[in-house]
C-alpha cells in the first residue's frame, strides 16, 4: 500500500468525524458477466476500503456514489445519501449496457435516506436492501441475494465498539491535547495515557456500565470518581494531590468522550444531536442531524387499515421490531421499545402505513 494510502487509512480509522472522500463512479471486480449483481455505496474513503476487501473475491459492480465523504448510516440520516447521490451515477456510469437485470443492491443502513420510487422512475432501475455489514456479502451472494435475520440486525460487539471509540473521541482528544499545550504542558502525557486508556475502557466495556443511556452511564462513573477522590483523601495516601489532579483530569475527558455515548453506537437513539438543534446548530460541516433530532423521541406506530403485509419494514428494520405472523398474515409492531427512530421503514413503507408520533 502506498504511503498515501496508508496516510488515508490512518485518518479515515482516527478522525470518523471528519469527512474523507473518494471519487465516484463504478468499480469492477473480478469477472463480472451481464447478471452480476450491482452494489452502492457511499463514497466516504474508509467504507469503499472496507467494501473493497469483501467484494475482491466476488465478481461484481459496486457504484460509488456522492456522499460528501460521510459514511452510510449517517449520510443517509442526514440527507447526504439520497436518491440524487444514485441517479447521476447510474446515468454516467454506462451500468445499463454491463448487466441485463435492473436491480441495485442498496446497504440497508441507507433505506431510511433513499427514496426509491425516484430512482426508479429517473434511472429504470429498482432499488433492494443488502446487508447491515459489508462481511455479510459473500454468504448474501451464494444464496442467491437471500438476507437472513442476522444479516438484518445491527450488532454492536466489542472490536466495532474499539473501532468506532477511537474513530469518534480522537478528534475530541487531540482538540483536548493542543488546548493541554497551549495552558498546562505538565499535564500532556498524563491526558494521552488516560484519554486513550479511557477510550478503550468505556467503549470495550460500554454494555456492561450500569446505566440505561448514555449519560446515566457516564453519571455512573463520574459517582465512581468522585468516591475515588474522597477515598484518597480521607485514607491521605502519598501524593494523594497528584492522584486527585489525575482523577479530576479523567472526569473532565469521561464527559468529553461520552458526550454523545449513546449516538456513537447503532443500537440507541443519540441525546445530543437534540441538544444541539435546540441551540440552533442544525449542522457541522457536511454532517446533518436537524431532521433526525426533531424525532428522536418519538415511537414507531403501524396503521393496520394501510399495511399491504408487503414485508418492506420487516426486511429493512435493524433492530428487529417487526414480525409478520403468517397465519394471520399480518404484520405486527411487536419490539417499539427497541426502535432507534431511523426512519427507515417510514421512509420506505409503500402506503404510509407507519409513522413515528410523539
Ligand atoms: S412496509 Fe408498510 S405496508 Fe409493508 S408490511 Fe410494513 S407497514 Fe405494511
Ligand atoms: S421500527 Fe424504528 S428502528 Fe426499525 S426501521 Fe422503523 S424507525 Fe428504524
Amino acid at each position: 500500500m502506498k504511503f498515501k494510502e496508508i496516510l488515508r487509512t490512518f485518518f479515515g480509522t482516527f478522525f470518523r468525524l471528519m469527512p474523507l472522500s473518494v471519487e465516484p463512479g463504478v468499480r469492477i471486480f473480478g469477472n463480472p458477466n451481464k447478471n452480476s449483481p450491482v452494489f452502492v455505496t457511499a463514497n466516504f474513503d474508509l467504507t469503499v476500503k472496507r467494501l473493497t476487501q469483501y467484494l475482491k473475491n466476488q465478481d461484481c459492480y459496486l457504484l460509488v456514489v456522492p456522499t460528501n465523504g460521510i459514511n452510510v448510516w449517517c449520510a443517509a440520516r442526514g440527507s447526504n445519501f439520497t436518491a440524487h447521490s444514485i441517479i447521476p451515477v447510474v446515468k454516467t456510469s454506462n451500468i445499463d449496457e454491463k448487466v441485463e437485470h435492473r436491480i441495485l443492491i442498496l446497504p440497508q443502513l441507507s433505506a431510511a435516506g433513499i427514496d426509491v420510487k425516484l430512482v426508479k422512475k429517473e434511472t429504470g432501475w429498482d432499488c433492494k436492501f443488502g446487508p447491515v455489514y459489508a462481511q455479510d456479502i459473500p454468504e448474501y451472494v451464494n444464496d442467491g441475494l437471500k438476507k437472513t435475520d442476522k444479516m438484518r440486525r445491527v450488532r454492536w460487539p466489542f472490536i466495532d465498539r474499539i473501532d468506532v471509540g477511537l474513530g469518534i473521541s480522537t478528534t475530541f482528544l487531540i482538540f483536548v491535547l493542543i488546548i493541554i499545550e497551549f495552558f498546562s504542558k505538565d499535564w500532556f502525557a498524563e491526558v494521552i495515557l488516560l484519554g486513550w486508556g479511557l477510550i478503550f475502557l468505556m467503549y470495550g466495556l460500554q454494555p456492561f456500565i450500569p446505566g440505561k443511556s448514555g449519560w446515566r452511564k457516564i453519571l455512573f462513573l463520574e459517582i465512581l470518581i468522585v468516591i475515588g477522590v474522597i477515598s484518597f483523601n480521607f485514607l491521605a495516601i502519598n501524593q494523594t494531590k497528584y492522584i486527585q489532579n489525575l482523577l479530576f483530569i479523567a472526569m473532565g475527558l469521561i464527559l468529553i468522550i461520552g458526550i454523545d455515548f449513546d449516538g456513537a453506537t447503532p443500537l440507541q437513539k443519540s441525546q445530543f444531536d437534540p441538544i444541539l438543534v435546540k441551540i440552533g446548530i442544525q449542522k457541522l460541516g457536511n454532517i446533518k442531524f436537524g431532521g433526525r433530532s426533531k424525532i428522536v423521541n418519538s415511537t414507531i406506530v403501524l396503521d393496520q387499515s394501510k399495511c399491504t403485509k408487503c414485508g418492506m419494514c420487516y426486511d429493512i428494520c435493524p433492530k428487529g421490531v417487526f414480525e409478520m405472523v403468517e397465519e394471520h398474515k399480518k404484520m405486527l409492531n411487536k419490539y417499539p421499545g427497541n426502535c432507534v427512530t431511523c426512519e427507515a421503514c417510514v421512509s420506505q413503507c409503500p402506503t404510509g402505513a407507519l409513522t413515528l408520533t410523539v
